[in-house]
């Protein structure tokens, strides 16, 4: 068994799937099902004024669309940008330019490398 520390309440729980306690992961379930219905119904709300309508932080919603969790809404467009050009995207990290340039750039790098190990990347 693998007893850690909650990184949000700071409790000691049991660490199986999910990097926070019991009560923790349903609180967050809890406040991303919010979030979710909120931008749903409020498609032309930005994404400060969901965050303030949902109180939670504009980074955590950010996070939310760079995880793929929710998309960006019109009300959004702007909000969220392209990591590698700033270009507006409406989920995930790069614009659709950027992330055919790292494929091709990480089919290049693998071309390179004779010996290719367990390798991900993440986006
Ligand atoms: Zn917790
Ligand atoms: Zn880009």
């Amino acid at each position: 068994m693998n007893l850690v520390n909650c990184p949000r309440c700071k409790l000691m729980f049991a660490k199986k799937y999910n990097p926070l306690c019991d009560t923790c992961t349903k609180a967050e379930e809890e406040i991303f099902e919010k979030v979710y219905e909120y931008v749903r119904e409020n498609p032309n709300q930005s994404l400060p004024q969901v965050a303030e309508a949902c109180e939670v932080t504009t980074k955590r919603l950010l996070q939310y669309v760079r995880d793929g969790k929710i998309e960006a809404t019109n009300g959004m467009n702007g909000d969220v940008l392209c990591s590698q050009c700033q270009t507006p995207i409406k989920k995930g990290r790069m614009c659709e330019k950027c992330i055919v340039e790292t494929n091709t750039a990480i089919k290049l790098m693998k071309k390179d490398t004779s010996q290719s190990v367990g390798y991900h990347i993440r986006y």
